[in-house]
């Protein structure tokens, strides 16, 4: 049983089978990805079983929405698995999950960012995260603005984390066919990382991520700039 899906983005045009096999949604996913540009399984819902297929096909990093369900799983997976984070994240559940968390890329206060270095500092670990902006027209989804960042960027109590590391920008396109307007905040939040880049991280190498682009949208993504799509359906079948 295949699910096709067509994409067209207006340069990249072509059909994309979803297959039974997870090996080979991984292999032919990475088939299409540019050199530089990383794979983040989304496993959210998923059993450690299917985690493991995925993970026999060479696929290292996966993306979790939950603390628990992330915590759990890493409790049970092999050790070198690179977890990011990536749902909405509470204050008072940022303690469990920073020792096993590789990236957390929904950071969208201060009051977040802040409570992760607190804890960070606790266990002496530096959390790489990534900034997530608000880039749909949608308001349910969750993200900063641009004043929002930069405020928090200039003052005083960001300077003094030590134990959180910036590496980008994180963001959601609105839930639309409409392929301009998904390109249009794509482009939104890369030009949010440039000017970002140039205003604040110039000396900081590490500020290099652009993780935009799911399942359905992440050639286009890509050619928008993405650094790290975050797939889930496309790898694992449908919710
Ligand atoms: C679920 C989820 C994804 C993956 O979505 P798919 O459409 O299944 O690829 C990506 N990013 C975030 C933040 C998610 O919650």
């Amino acid at each position: 049983m295949t699910r096709e899906v067509n994409y067209y983005t207006g340069f990249i045009n072509f059909t994309f089978f979803y297959q039974m096999d997870i090996g080979e949604n991984i292999e032919n996913i990475r088939k299409l990805l540019p050199h530089g540009v990383k794979l983040v399984a989304v496993s959210k819902y998923k059993s450690i079983e299917t985690i493991k297929e995925a993970w026999d096909a060479g696929q290292t990093v996966f993306g979790e929405n939950k603390v628990w369900e992330l915590v759990e799983k890493a409790a049970l997976l092999p050790g070198n698995i690179e977890w990011h984070f990536i749902g909405h994240l509470q204050t008072n559940k940022v303690k469990p999950l920073l020792p096993v968390v590789s990236m957390i890329q929904s950071v969208d206060s201060v009051r977040l960012l802040g409570e992760i270095n607190k804890e960070a500092s606790k266990i002496k670990k530096i959390i790489p995260c990534l900034l997530q902006f608000h880039i749909a027209t949608e308001s349910t989804k969750f993200g900063l603005s641009i004043e929002e960042a930069e405020n928090m960027l200039k003052s005083d109590e960001f300077k003094n984390m030590q134990f959180v590391r910036i590496d980008g920008v994180m963001g959601m396109a609105t839930f639309t066919d409409n392929i301009e307007h998904i390109r249009m905040e794509f482009n939104n939040l890369r030009n949010i990382f440039n000017i970002l880049r140039e205003q604040y991280f110039r000396e900081a190498a590490n500020f290099r991520e652009i993780s935009m682009g799911m399942s359905d949208d992440f050639p286009l993504a890509i050619e928008c700039g993405s650094t790290i799509i975050r797939v889930g359906t496309a790898i694992f079948g449908g919710r």
